[in-house]
């Protein structure tokens, strides 16, 4: 097949189309390089199945070419992550919601298939745990920047599945933490790639309120898998939660990176209120139910938080 992969220089995007191009398809990037990099594909150049394309999913007129061209979409660019909707709210907000649209409107017109990343962060801060995906959504207040990306996300969401009652054939996976090789390294990075660096380094890890909120980790190559497999039909019109269940405190976490990394770091609580601004709102456990993804995608994590955070830490 010809797949374009938008931010298909980033983290999770770059593994997805390395894959697809192993797996014998031809395979487009379209990526800004925001918060991607050329580095994370020049391994693909390899392939003359590869090409990537300099530009933004803003381009309205530019995304509606690529997809008439291609047989399918994973829709994976955005502004990620909590802090970015902090400091950069109106970027983050025109890039996840303008640039869905186009992607979305395209595939639609095109008759193509999509398959779009959404995130855990659609449950805002609900209590119901382990998360469905017809859990409630708990999102605070209007003045909390807090739940900015979120409600992009949901929103994104919203537009493909209008758009999958009017024929579009879309897939909308919310993906829980994935961590691995080329994670963001920024200072919006997320937590495992931030204590791993600071690990290497002897540094302090910081540890958010008490540390014993709880996560569940997904090891890239296992969230590709789950992500390539949603081109099948079956499918089709279908939310996903993309986590394993396995379930582990930050502190424990950052406990289990110091070990692997034979680091002297130590641990240092910080309030959120210090990172994140006054009125910053965490969540306790954020953990998925993930049979519909057995069910519909085949999902089986097979790399465990310890061999997966290995893996991480000797590709730094
Ligand atoms: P990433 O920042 O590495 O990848 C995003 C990519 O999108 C980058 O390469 C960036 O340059 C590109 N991009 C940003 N704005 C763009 C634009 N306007 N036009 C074209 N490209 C643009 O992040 P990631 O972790 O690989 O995330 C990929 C997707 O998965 C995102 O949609 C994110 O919301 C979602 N997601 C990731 C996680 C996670 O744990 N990593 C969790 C939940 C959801």
């Amino acid at each position: 097949m010809k797949l374009l992969v938008t931010g298909g220089a980033g983290f999770i995007g770059s593994h997805v189309a390395e894959h697809l191009l192993r797996s014998g398809h031809t395979v487009t990037v379209l990526d800004n390089l925001s918060t991607g990099s050329r580095r994370n594909v020049e391994d693909l150049q390899a392939y003359d199945r590869f090409s990537f394309v300099g530009g933004t999913v803003l381009d309205a007129k530019q995304v509606n070419s690529l997809v008439k061209e291609h047989d399918a979409v994973f829709h994976l660019a955005a502004v990620v992550g909590t802090k970015n909707c902090i400091e950069n709210p109106i970027d983050l907000i025109h890039s996840n919601i303008m640039g869905t649209d186009h992607v979305v409107t395209a595939c639609f017109e095109h008759g193509k298939k999509l398959v779009l990343a959404s995130t855990s962060e659609v449950y805002g801060r609900s209590e119901q745990v382990p998360f469905r995906e017809d859990s409630p959504r708990v999102f605070g207040p209007i003045h909390s920047d807090r739940w900015c990306y979120a409600t992009t996300k949901t929103l994104d969401e919203y537009l493909s599945l209008a758009y999958a009652k009017r024929g579009l054939a879309v897939t909308i996976l919310r993906y829980f933490n994935i961590y691995g090789p080329r994670a963001n390294q920024s200072r919006y990075a997320n937590v495992i790639p931030s204590f791993i660096r600071r690990a290497l380094n002897h540094e302090p890890l910081p540890i958010h309120g008490t540390g014993e909120q709880t996560r569940s980790f997904t090891y890239v190559s296992d969230c590709v898998a789950a992500t390539v497999a949603a081109l099948a039909p079956s499918a089709d019109g279908a939310v996903i939660n993309v986590g394993a269940e396995e379930e582990i405190s930050i502190k424990a976490l950052a406990r289990t990176i110091i070990r692997l990394s034979e680091s002297q770091s130590t641990l240092v609580h910080v309030s959120y209120e210090h990172v994140f601004g006054r009125g910053h709102e965490d969540v306790s456990r954020r953990v998925p139910d993930a049979s519909r993804a057995r069910q519909l995608l085949h999902f089986n994590p097979t790399v465990t938080l310890e061999d997966g955070l290995r893996k991480t830490i000797e590709w730094y």
